[in-house]
């Protein structure tokens, strides 16, 4: 059994707000200081114990200065546990339920969680190997009955699985990432290719025209879909996102698909590492810039 994070261990971890800090303290500074006026690596004691200043400009850093936690009105610790919520519980949780839970307004959860959804967005810098499939998608208004790829009110996903087959000639997915597109075109679907799946890679498609160019730069091979039952695991895969969407988000639409697709894969892809899961994510949130709120596009905030 992998060891996962449980609300025990993270109480046990942050207490006060000071245990939050001392966190982030390490975060930015445990591998040494560097001035982000001038880039001078010597610091005396800032104002507060959780601040540096440079020895050379005298800019005065805070722990959560320059990164999405900087005053942040929920305070570290109820942040940090809605970091912990919608990391390690498998489904997510919804702004409406992370307001209830933590007394506090659904447009605050619902910020703080738009903010940890931007730390979950990939890095490209681990893209897909070995057997690859991809095929695409549509999400909103889920007529399931609708086929073709016309798009309408719909939205068009692209998603790559790693498809991993044991000794036994089980088939599971490995890792996988889903990308928002414009239209199933070679030039729309050539970015994803190229930031999220390995050149050495083989790769199964359906049928679609739309990935004949690509075949100059990667391995594809294409066969019939059937409706699905030709790429079955992927099949589940998409069913799943579907689901996600419907249940827990089910007003998600406009253009904070991405940042569902980003939180639900970034959980996907680490589900074999729950212990580690939201030291992950706070580290990510840290290198973030700030984000304030007229930023973040609001186009539905009941998700
Ligand atoms: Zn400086």
């Amino acid at each position: 059994m992998q060891k996962v994070l449980t609300i025990m261990d993270f109480r046990k971890q942050f207490k006060t707000e000071e245990d939050c800090l001392n966190y982030l303290v390490e975060i930015k500074w445990g591998a040494g200081f560097k001035c982000i006026k001038c880039g001078h690596g010597k610091y005396s004691k800032g104002r507060q114990w959780f601040y540096r200043r440079c020895k050379e400009c005298g800019y005065d850093e805070s722990a959560t200065a320059n990164t999405m936690f900087h005053k942040c009105k929920l305070g570290l610790l109820r942040a940090f546990e809605i970091g912990f919520r919608i990391s390690v519980k498998k489904k997510g949780m919804s702004s409406c339920e992370l307001g209830r839970e933590f007394g506090c307004q659904q447009r605050s959860a619902w910020l703080m969680k738009a903010k940890f959804q931007n730390a979950m967005k990939s890095s490209d810098n681990y893209p897909l190997e070995g057997k690859v499939e991809v095929d695409e998608f549509l999400v909103g208004g889920f007529d399931e009955n609708e086929v073709g790829r016309s798009l309408e009110s719909k939205q068009l996903v692209v998603l790559g699985v790693e498809k991993v087959i044991d000794k036994k000639d089980n088939v599971t997915i490995g890792r996988a990432y889903a990308r928002v597109i414009e239209n199933a075109s070679a030039k729309k679907l050539k970015p994803f290719f190229e930031q999220k799946i390995d050149k050495k890679s083989s790769i199964t498609t359906d049928g679609w025209r739309g990935y004949w160019p690509l075949q100059k730069d990667w391995n594809i091979e294409q066969k019939l879909s059937k409706k699905g039952q030709g790429f079955k695991e992927l099949h589940i895969h998409i069913m799943n996102i579907k689901g996600w969407l419907r249940g827990i988000h089910h007003k998600c639409k406009g253009n904070r698909l991405q940042q569902y697709l980003d939180e639900f894969h970034f959980r996907f892809n680490r589900r074999g590492f729950l212990s580690t899961i939201l030291d992950k994510l706070l580290i990510r949130a840290m290198e973030l810039e700030p984000c304030p709120y007229k930023t973040i596009k609001v186009c539905e905030q009941n998700t």
